[in-house]
């Protein structure tokens, strides 16, 4: 999709991934290999600047690239992402307020953070969890054990369960000279911890929200030196944002963008990294975004509800994976609703419970 974007703007590019034939090799050259491996290192400095979109890229290997060529988000923003006691450590120096957390490196650790945190909570892995894998949620004491096991006793952070109304995301974006722009609020539906859908922009979005989305993402883009798209994901309680995690790429959240918003989050990446003119942020009309996650609906249907546009990622249907998604458009809420519902009703749209 990055690709997809920058094609038009006369760009070339070249894609590292491990696993051959990769969906981005159909839009530029792919280096089959490691992300630390010299071959792919080679190709990738000879070009004019060099991201990423996948957060699990060693911190190592984007340093090591860092010195040859420029590589943007910074890959302090990678280290912070990437473990999950490092990141709400941040946002506490930074006085952005999140749920209470404890770091876990035994089950003592544990029992001892459950009696001070209280229950319920979550414990989830510092590294490599994503889409709720690694994570439990303990509601007794005595979950303790089970959870530590469940998480492979691997270092974690336990944080106090959040009762939130609704979970939402701000895609930001800072550009090399450090101008901003932020897209509106979207509101996310997620099951068994996988994002199923967006709507953008939040329904009920208020302007004080908003300007309290804005001001953490500054704080937070400053402190990293942040060049490149940064989705930051909150919980909304009684009205009040509590920040969850933020994601130093483009954002699953931000999908929506490429129909619904002026200029999409992913040629808005691509104008920060090539120091070009940030693009208007602005939401065209209501939109909402359905991920497919393990099944493909036909095709025909879906693009039989008007101003329904579908995006298959050339990857085969597996549980839980995400294969592609939908972006559906109206000019008003109820319409969007309406729209939404016939193709929830798709087979295939919406993954059995
Ligand atoms: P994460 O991997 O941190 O994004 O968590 C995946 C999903 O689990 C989130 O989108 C929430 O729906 C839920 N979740 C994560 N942390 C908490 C928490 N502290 N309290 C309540 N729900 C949570």
């Amino acid at each position: 999709m990055l690709a997809l974007a920058g094609i038009p703007l006369g760009y070339e590019f070249v894609f590292v991934d491990p696993s051959a034939r990769a969906p981005a090799s159909a839009v530029g050259e792919q280096v089959v290999c490691g992300y630390d491996d010299p071959t792919g290192h080679a190709a990738l400095s000879a070009c004019q600047v060099v991201t990423y979109e996948f957060e699990s890229v060693p911190v190592e290997a984007a340093e090591a690239l860092a010195a040859r060529v420029p590589v943007f988000p910074p890959p302090l923003a990678l280290r912070v992402a990437q473990d999950r006691f490092a990141e709400k450590s941040c946002f506490r120096l930074l006085g952005i307020g999140s749920a209470p957390f404890e770091a876990i490196d035994s089950l003592e650790d544990l029992q001892r953070a459950v009696s001070t945190l209280g229950l319920p909570a979550v414990l989830k892995t510092r590294r490599l969890g994503y889409d709720g894998k690694g994570q439990f949620v303990l509601e007794r004491a005595e979950d303790a054990e089970l959870a530590w096991k469940t998480v492979g006793q691997a270092p974690s952070i336990l944080e106090g369960f959040v009762r939130f109304e609704r979970e939402l995301s701000l895609i930001a974006v800072r550009g090399r000279a450090g101008e901003t722009a932020f897209y509106p609020l979207v509101e996310n539906h997620h099951r068994r911890g996988i994002l199923r859908k967006t709507l953008a922009p939040a329904p009920a979005l208020t302007m004080d929200l908003q300007a309290a989305a804005e001001a953490y993402a500054t704080r937070i883009l400053e402190h990293l030196n942040y060049v490149g798209v940064l989705a930051l994901e909150f919980f909304e309680v009684h009205g009040a944002l509590l920040i969850n995690e933020i994601a130093p790429r483009v954002h699953n959240s931000g999908h929506y963008s490429i129909e619904g918003s002026i200029t999409s989050q992913f040629e808005n990446h691509l104008r920060a990294i090539l120091g070009l003119p940030l693009g208007d942020v602005s939401a065209l009309t209501y939109s909402c975004m359905l991920n497919l996650v393990g099944s493909l609906p036909q095709s025909e249907a879906v693009l039989a509800i008007p101003d329904a546009h579908l995006h298959l990622y050339g990857k085969s249907a597996r549980p839980n994976r995400k294969v592609g998604h939908i972006t559906v458009r109206c000019k008003t809420e109820a319409g969007l609703a309406q729209r939404v519902a016939a193709l929830e009703a798709i087979p295939g749209v919406c993954e059995p419970q």
